[in-house]
C-alpha cells in the first residue's frame, strides 16, 4: 500500500495537483451525500429503542450520530458553495471532514454492532466505509489508515461486548469488508483520477484550439471570426443601461506602398506594432464590458465596445490616434505624412434600434471611406443619433 501510495503521487503528482480542485469538490459533494444517508439511517434506527424497547439512552446515541451527520453534511454543503464562489478549496479541511465522517460512522457502527437486534447489522457500518472509499478520491495511505482504525475499533468492541461465537463472525466479516474497501477504493481512485485528468486534458485541448481559431497569429489580436461572433452578440444582447454600440474600423494609410518600398517583412512588423497598440486599447476600459480589438483583414483593424458617454468615444479615438503617433513608424512613401498614419471610421449605433450587424458594419465602413476621402490620417464619427463629425 505504501508502495502504491508512492506510485499514486510520483506517477501522477503534477496531474493530481492540477486536478486537485475538481477532486476536492467531488469529495465534498460525496461527503455531503454520505452524511445525509448516515443521518437518515441513524434517525431511522433511533425509532426502535424509542418505541419498541423504550430504551432512551440507546436512542440518544443514534440521535447524536444523526445530528453529527446532519451537521457535517451542512458544513460540506456550505463549504462547497463558498469554494465555488471563491475558487478556493483546502485539502486539509476535506481530510478533516473525512476523518470526522469515519469517526461518526464508527460510533454508529460499533453501537449497532454491539447492541443491534440482529447480528448481521454489525457489518453495516463497514459497508459505509466501502461506499465512502468508492466515492472519495484520497491518497491510498490515508484510506489505509482510516479503514485500519475502523477495523481495529470495530473488532475490539465486538470482542469486548459479544459472545465468542459471535465476535468471530464479526471479525471475519469486518476483515472481508476491510480488504474489499482497500482494493475497490484503490481501483476506483485510479479510475476517478484518470477520468478527472482526461476531462481536464480535454478542456485544455479545447481551450487551445479555441484560442487558435479565434486569435490572429501575426498580431495576437482577436481575428475576424471572433469579431463577427462578438458583434453579432453585441447587436442582439445589449443591456438596458447600454446606450450605444460603437464600431471603429481602422485602416493603415498607403500600406501597399509601404510594403512595396520596405518589403513585406517590414510591413509585418508594422502590423505587429499596431497589434500591440490596439491590444493596449482593450485596457482602456472605463465602462462596462471593455473594448474588443481585432484584426479583421490585411491592414484593417476594429475596436468594438458598448458606450454610454459621447465624450468617451472622442477620448478613445483620440487616444488611439495618439498611440499611432507614438509608434513613430517612418513611411517615406506616404503622401500625407512622413510617418505611418491611419484612417478611422466610427459608427455609433443606438442599442435599442433593431440594427443588423451588416448595417452597423457598412455604416462604419462608410465613415472610414469618408475619412479616406477627407485626406486620410483622421477619424470620421457618425451615428444613429449623432451628426457626422471628424477628428
Ligand atoms: P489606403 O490608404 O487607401 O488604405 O491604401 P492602402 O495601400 O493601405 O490600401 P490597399 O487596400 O490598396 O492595400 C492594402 C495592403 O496591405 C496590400 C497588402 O500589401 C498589405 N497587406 C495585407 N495583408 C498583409 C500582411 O499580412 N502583411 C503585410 N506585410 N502586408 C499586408
Ligand atoms: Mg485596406
Ligand atoms: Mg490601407
Amino acid at each position: 500500500m505504501f508502495f502504491n501510495s508512492w506510485r499514486f503521487y510520483s506517477l501522477h503528482r503534477d496531474d493530481y495537483n492540477k486536478c486537485m480542485k475538481t477532486v476536492f469538490a467531488d469529495n465534498l459533494k460525496a461527503l455531503r451525500q454520505l452524511n445525509l444517508v448516515v443521518a437518515i439511517l441513524a434517525a431511522g434506527f433511533s425509532i426502535f429503542p424509542i418505541f419498541i424497547e423504550r430504551n432512551f439512552s440507546k436512542a440518544f446515541i443514534y440521535v447524536i450520530v444523526a445530528a453529527i451527520s446532519l451537521l457535517l453534511g451542512l458544513i460540506s454543503r456550505f463549504k462547497l458553495k463558498a469554494a465555488k464562489r471563491t475558487d478556493n478549496l483546502n485539502s486539509r479541511f476535506i481530510y478533516a471532514m473525512t476523518i470526522l465522517y469515519y469517526a461518526n460512522v464508527m460510533l454508529f457502527g460499533i453501537y449497532l454492532g454491539a447492541w443491534a437486534i440482529t447480528d448481521t447489522l454489525a457489518v453495516t457500518f463497514m459497508g459505509f466505509l466501502i461506499v465512502a472509499l468508492l466515492l472519495l478520491v484520497n491518497p491510498p495511505v490515508f484510506n489505509l489508515c482510516l479503514t485500519t482504525c475502523a477495523l481495529v475499533a470495530f473488532s475490539a468492541s465486538s470482542v469486548l461486548l459479544k459472545e465468542s461465537d459471535i465476535w468471530v463472525f464479526d471479525i471475519a466479516n469486518a476483515l472481508i469488508a476491510y480488504c474489499m474497501s482497500l482494493v475497490f477504493g484503490w481501483v476506483m481512485n485510479m479510475y476517478r483520477l484518470s477520468a478527472v485528468l482526461n476531462a481536464s486534458r480535454l478542456e485544455e485541448e479545447r481551450s487551445k484550439y479555441y484560442s487558435q481559431s479565434t486569435i490572429d497569429e501575426l498580431t495576437q489580436l482577436k481575428n475576424r471570426r471572433y469579431f463577427m461572433n462578438r458583434i453579432e452578440r453585441y447587436v442582439t444582447n445589449y443591456r438596458d443601461d447600454d446606450k450605444w454600440i460603437c464600431l471603429a474600423i481602422i485602416d493603415i494609410d498607403y500600406f501597399k506602398r509601404y510594403n512595396d518600398y520596405y518589403g513585406h517583412p517590414k510591413g509585418d512588423e508594422v502590423l505587429r506594432a499596431f497589434g500591440e497598440a490596439l491590444g493596449s486599447m482593450q485596457l482602456h476600459d472605463g465602462g462596462a464590458g471593455g473594448i474588443t480589438a481585432a484584426r479583421i483583414g490585411g491592414e484593417e483593424f476594429t475596436l468594438l465596445w458598448f458606450e454610454q458617454d459621447a465624450e468617451r468615444i472622442n477620448s478613445i479615438i483620440s487616444s488611439l490616434q495618439e498611440k499611432v503617433r507614438q509608434l513613430n513608424l517612418i513611411h517615406e512613401k506616404s503622401d500625407i505624412s512622413d510617418r505611418v498614419t491611419v484612417s478611422i471610421g466610427v459608427y455609433v449605433a443606438d442599442c435599442c434600434d433593431s440594427n443588423t450587424v451588416q448595417v452597423v458594419y457598412d455604416n462604419a465602413d462608410k465613415a472610414l471611406y469618408e475619412a479616406k476621402n477627407n485626406g486620410r490620417n483622421c477619424a470620421v464619427i457618425n451615428g444613429d443619433s449623432l451628426k457626422q463629425y471628424s477628428i
